[in-house]
């Protein structure tokens, strides 16, 4: 018998399984981008720049197993830390679930397919030319994009994860990334 009801929907974060807890995880690269913290406000801006293990094509960490190692800001994401950042995108799987909302139909989750993420335009393939090493810090603030904050049209359509589609944790296609803690921008 199928659930009625996918986990996404059934459990909080912190009761989620490693496998499930995992599996949120859309893929889409954007908590991978180089942010900058205004400090007198706190205010956060996403750059184009990716972190310097970010794939831009697969839009995966190329080491995740050691990426806490290799930068030292990468955040590993949690419950608890998911609650305490805020500057999860909008459309981050780990984000939807914590506030109560479902996974939209582009979710590998939803649609069964890692490259539905891609399609919908959520994915930061296609829009990151460098990596942190090939920007000076000065040329950050240059760089600073809104669209990792946006969800476009096509990937608004429907009823978000309303679709058929198989709902099963083993839908996983790849590790999780983690997030990368935005730098002080004086
Ligand atoms: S953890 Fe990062 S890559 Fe995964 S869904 Fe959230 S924003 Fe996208
Ligand atoms: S998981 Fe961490 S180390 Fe890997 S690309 Fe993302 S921010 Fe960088």
């Amino acid at each position: 018998m199928v659930d009625a009801v996918p986990f996404w929907r059934a459990k909080r974060l912190e009761e989620m399984n490693q496998t499930e807890w995992e599996s949120l995880c859309d893929g889409c690269g954007r908590c991978c981008l180089v942010k900058l913290e205004e400090e007198e406000t706190e205010d956060i801006y996403f750059t184009d720049v990716g972190c310097r293990l970010l794939d831009t094509g697969t839009c995966r960490c190329r080491d995740y197993r050691h990426r806490t190692e290799r930068v030292d800001d990468c955040v590993r994401l949690t419950p608890e830390t998911v609650a305490e950042i805020g500057w999860l995108p909008p459309t981050c799987g780990y984000r939807l679930v914590a506030e109560g909302k479902d996974l939209y139909w582009w979710h590998p989750l939803v649609s069964g397919d890692p490259e539905t993420v891609h399609q919908a335009g959520i994915s930061v393939r296609g829009r990151v030319e460098d990596l942190e090493d090939d920007v000076p810090a000065d040329a950050l603030e240059r760089r600073i994009v809104d669209w990792p904050l946006r969800i476009p049209k096509r990937a608004r359509k429907g009823n978000p994860g309303q679709d058929e589609g198989r709902r099963t944790a083993e839908n996983r296609t790849g590790t999780p990334a983690g997030a990368r803690l935005p730098r002080k921008n004086r």
